[in-house]
């Protein structure tokens, strides 16, 4: 059987617009990966009439209903009371829970408000979810064919307490696992990834393949249902498999979480370490390599080579390169490569010189015109790129995918010679 779910926010300040609703937001990419099927988010104020219209409406078309927000100690608070009253429950007071708010309060070596004790009130016969991220419990319960799970509003509770302990719960309604894995593409789009795909996406049905566009990126979610983790992976193997010969190198990993980490363990891996050069990212590299842990085994250093005076005087560009192909153009891409390699005494450099809008530059080259290059031990490679340019946030988009085209440059560079 397949359940489906509604999230159903609570929250005044959600209707506001104080607050954007995250918790909807990230709940679905949770229950996407269980296999669940969201199909309503909504919101609503806190008002109990409003607030039991919606839990009716809800709990019609949707099997699974999660809460999120109202289980706190103020008066505004009232998603629990409203809830067991919708579905002909009471309050009951959970003595162990107390204990817990009490004991929360003394580790964090503040007192206690008696208003606090009301979140140790929950339905009879309810499952209590644990808040070890705040005080105020969760809870889950049956009733009829209606599952509920009422998690709290702060994100830093509401998405852990769904992870640790409302999974774990909901895990009991179906038998089996479901286990997915994420193959990670860069350098084509969602369509291309779908049209070399679709015949084989349509006659899948256990494991399923989702495609999930991001900025220059496609993700592709394998999600298998079986017994136990073993057969899902059984399933999923060959269908990963599969993608790989399509796509080839496109692929650069599964269950990776982005590009820098493939690189930074590329390098690692092969005892390279590695400087950029960059003018239009403005050191965006080495900013998304630095973010990760461990980086300084690899990353030596960047220079942020904005103006002309930096890309000569510090890099060595000759003049006379600037002045007759330009700053953006693979000569001086090419050069900044040669020079970041030199003076960050590195193995490898990567380089980007490019036009990030909004306007064209000086020498009317348009906006998303992008030259990389990369300096290895051998050779100098220099790529071409046409970002485009989007109507908003065009120079957001055209500094990000030049980042990462850089980033699958030393990936490509790294898969040649053996790393993984
Ligand atoms: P608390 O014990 O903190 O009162 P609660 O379950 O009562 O928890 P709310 O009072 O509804 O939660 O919200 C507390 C805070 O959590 C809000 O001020 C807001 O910052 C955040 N929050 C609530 N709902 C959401 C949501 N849907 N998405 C993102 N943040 C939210
Ligand atoms: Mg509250």
């Amino acid at each position: 059987m397949s359940h489906t779910v509604e999230i159903l926010s609570v929250g005044t300040e959600l209707l506001l617009g104080s607050i954007a609703n995250t918790d909807a937001r990230d709940l679905s990419v949770e229950l996407a990966a269980l296999g669940l099927d969201v199909h309503y988010h909504s919101v609503v104020g806190d008002n109990p009439k409003r607030l039991r219209e919606a839990v009716e409406l809800a709990r019609g078309r949707a099997d699974i209903l999660i809460t999120t927000g109202g289980l706190g100690p103020t008066c505004d608070d009232l998603t629990k009371q409203v809830l067991v009253e919708a579905f002909g429950k009471k309050l009951v007071f959970c003595p162990a829970c107390a204990q817990q708010i009490r004991d929360y309060f003394a580790r964090i070596g503040r007192e206690m408000t008696q208003n606090n004790l009301q979140q140790a009130w929950l339905p009879e016969g309810c499952t209590v979810l644990d808040n070890a991220w705040g005080t105020a419990p969760g809870c889950a319960f049956q009733s009829g064919a209606s599952y509920v799970v009422m998690l709290p509003g702060p994100p830093g509770e509401c998405i852990p307490m769904f992870r640790e302990r409302a999974v774990p719960w909901l895990a009991k309604l179906r038998e089996g696992v479901i286990h997915s894995r994420v193959v990670r593409i860069f350098g084509m789009g969602e369509s291309e990834v779908e049209s070399i795909l679709r015949t084989r996406m349509n006659q899948l049905v256990n494991p399923t393949l989702a495609p999930y566009a991001k900025e220059g990126e496609v993700e592709l979610r394998i999600t298998a249902k079986a017994a136990d983790l073993a057969k899902a992976e059984e399933l999923i193997v060959p269908v990963e498999g599969e993608i790989r010969r399509l796509l080839g190198r496109r692929v650069y990993g599964t269950d990776v979480p982005n590009l820098e980490q493939v690189v930074l363990d590329g390098l690692k891996y092969r005892k390279l370490t590695l400087g950029t050069a960059e003018s239009c990212t403005g050191g965006l590299i080495a900013k998304r390599l630095t973010d990760l842990p461990g980086a300084s085994a690899a990353m030596k250093g960047s220079v942020v080579s904005y103006t002309n005076e930096v890309k000569e005087q510090v890099l060595g560009v000759p003049r006379k390169m600037l002045d007759q192909h330009g700053a953006v153009s693979g000569e001086v891409a090419r050069a900044m490569a040669y020079g970041a390699r030199r003076v960050l005494d590195c193995d490898i450099a990567v380089a980007v010189t490019g036009v990030a809008g909004p306007e064209r530059d000086e020498r009317d080259n348009p906006v998303g015109l992008v030259y990389v290059a990369l300096a290895t031990p051998g050779e100098i490679r220099v790529t071409r790129l046409e970002l485009g340019s989007g109507p908003t946030y065009a120079r957001e988009r055209v500094r990000n995918l030049a980042a990462s085209n850089a980033l699958d440059m030393i990936r490509h560079y790294l898969e040649e010679s053996g790393a993984q």
